[in-house]
């Protein structure tokens, strides 16, 4: 049993960042949230895992060995159509450095031959939480879909303008924040990692 007091979120994405702050502080409101500006780390922590998991890790442990509990998120789209492209390589699919819209293109470009029916693709996402006595926590979250032929929306980031989600009818980017984060990937993998951190802590 431990208690924790404080949870770097371990991530320069913006958009991220925003993300998992509302669900931290949704599953434990009376933790502080602290960004790695505020540890005073401006570096760059070099993603080079083969899988989302390992990505997780490497983020979450380099903040957990300066001393913190951090938390991290590993996400990516895999589109079935490309066997799981662009998974771990989803934010420079189109190159360095990362650019959305490039990404977007490019993605639009390799399914160009690609009717509807076999546009389908998932976002995942991978939670890891690092301890700085090197223990960790992952866990997973899904979300399926599938690609459009060409952008919808201007809510969300990276390629949420091409995911559409046939229960609600719309795209990420067509979704507001409340709508996105009930149902996310990244929705999942956090609610997940909630039940296995709160069976950790007193
Ligand atoms: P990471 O920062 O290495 O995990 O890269 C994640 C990349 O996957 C992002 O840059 C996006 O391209 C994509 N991605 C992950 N989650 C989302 C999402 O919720 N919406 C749209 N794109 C996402």
């Amino acid at each position: 049993m431990m208690k924790i007091s404080e949870i770097v979120v371990a991530s320069n994405n913006r958009h991220k960042i925003a993300e998992l702050n509302t669900f931290i502080s949704r599953y434990f409101p009376d933790v502080k949230l602290l960004s790695l500006a505020d540890i005073g780390f401006f570096g760059e922590i070099e993603e080079n895992g083969a899988t989302f998991e390992e990505n997780a890790l490497i983020k979450a442990r380099t903040i957990a060995s300066l001393g913190h509990v951090a938390v991290a998120d590993d996400s990516g789209l895999m589109v079935d159509a490309l066997g799981g492209d662009p998974g771990v390589y989803s934010a420079r699919y189109a190159g360095e450095p990362c650019n959305d819209e490039k990404n977007n293109d490019k993605l639009l470009f390799n399914l160009k031959d690609v009717p509807a029916e076999r546009r389908g693709a998932k976002f995942v996402s991978v939670i890891a939480c690092a301890f700085p006595d090197g223990k960790t926590l992952t866990s997973y979250g899904e979300c399926s879909g599938t690609i459009l032929l060409e952008r919808r929306g201007d809510g969300g980031f990276g390629y949420d303008p091409l995911f559409f989600y046939e229960p609600m009818k719309k795209t990420f980017a067509e979704m507001n924040e409340n709508e996105k984060n009930s149902i996310s990937h990244r929705a999942r993998a956090m609610a997940a990692f909630a039940e296995k951190l709160h069976g950790e802590l007193i």
